[in-house]
């Protein structure tokens, strides 16, 4: 169920709201939008009479029909904007997200690396995971916490804001402290436990599509997080696992009009995952800024060949380039804009 509140209504009207419905033992989830504020009740199974129609402020209340309440486009007027502490950058703004790095923090020079040369670019964030979720337990599984170390060192050095992968509830707690995006893999989009803890989190969530996953359990993937009172979720498409054999996914760029549609929520696209191709990656970028995704999350490596993981869908530093200049003229034409990018001397520290 969903109270809508009338334009005007005062917050303390918002909060009377708020009180009745955690009074009968739900939870109330008040949303602003651009014109109003919608409360959404969770926690209850099926309709419940709590006399609300007739608070103050209140225009309306209805029964919501879909599986999704919080994520949906009824419980918001307007599309979901997060905002960064002390940064400019934005998901689901005007301005085009990019997020680019490698696919794992390997060490600190080869993220460096990296940082230098997306940060130059125009990306404002940064990605590198330091828990890597492999197919095969012998593979390079990330250098954990000291991985998260390196990225805090790119948030300083570079100014860039750092979105890395947790793959289990111990190490959501270190990414939530070291990170300022939490990112949750295709491989655990249906791990609820672990989306039930990322709801608890403070810092926004980033949810990628499973290999296997329907829009509607992609939707219900990000319900859990916002659930648990966390709306700060972004959704990516990284491709999903079809019969064509030419590339590692297959992209489903439709999906991102398709949850415009019914979503409030922003959608990023990763053609890099999308295709597991290097040739294809900046193509499918400029299709994905056509389509009108709200960002791209690219892998970016300065010698690809030689990464420990990911290397054949990782784009070389001046591949990157390339691909900013013309996602930002496609970009224009559907009125969004590009970071142009800064500049950060790689001056030797102590540390280096
Ligand atoms: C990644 O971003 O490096 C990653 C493992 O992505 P996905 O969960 O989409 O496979
Ligand atoms: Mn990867």
């Amino acid at each position: 169920m969903l109270v809508v509140m009338q334009a005007h209504a005062t917050d303390e009207q918002v909060r009377a709201v708020c009180a009745r419905i955690e009074k009968a033992g739900f939870r109330a989830h008040a949303i602003p939008g651009a014109q109003r504020t919608a409360i959404g009740i969770t926690g209850n199974e099926g309709a419940v009479e709590l006399g609300i129609d007739d608070m103050e402020g209140v225009q309306e209340v209805i029964r919501v029909s879909k599986p999704y309440k919080l994520v949906s486009r009824d419980a918001k007027d307007g599309n979901t904007v997060i905002k960064f502490p002390n940064s400019e950058a934005t998901i689901g703004g005007r301005e085009l997200t990019v997020i680019a790095g490698p696919c794992s923090v390997e060490s600190r020079e080869q993220t460096f690396a990296a940082a230098e040369s997306v940060a130059r670019a125009g990306a404002r964030f940064f990605r590198g995971g330091a828990y890597k979720p492999r197919t095969s337990p012998y593979s390079f599984q990330g250098k954990g916490e000291e991985g998260l170390k390196i990225l805090a060192e790119v948030r300083d050095k570079f100014g860039l804001l750092i979105v890395t992968e947790a793959v289990d509830n111990e190490s959501l707690e270190l990414v939530e402290k070291y990170g300022d995006v939490i990112q949750i893999g295709a491989r655990n989009m249906q791990n609820f436990s672990l989306l039930k803890k990322a709801g608890r989190a403070k810092k926004p969530v980033l949810l990628k599509r499973g290999i296997a996953a329907t829009l509607e359990e992609l939707l219900m993937a990000a319900e859990y997080i916002m659930s648990e009172g966390n709306y700060n979720v972004v959704l990516c498409e990284r491709g999903v696992r079809t019969f064509a054999d030419h590339t590692r996914n297959t992209l489903d760029l439709s999906v991102v009009p398709a949850v415009q549609r019914l979503s409030h929520l922003p959608i990023l696209v990763d053609p890099s995952h999308g295709t597991g191709k290097r040739n294809k990656v900046l193509p499918m970028s400029r299709a994905a800024a056509a389509v009108g995704a709200d960002g791209l999350m690219i892998e970016v490596h300065h010698d690809p060949d030689k990464a420990l993981s990911d290397g054949a869908q990782s784009i070389f530093p001046y591949q990157f380039d390339q691909l900013m200049e013309e996602v930002r003229q496609i970009a224009a034409v559907v009125g969004r804009t590009v970071h142009a990018g800064t500049s950060v001397a790689h001056t030797a520290t102590s540390a280096d």
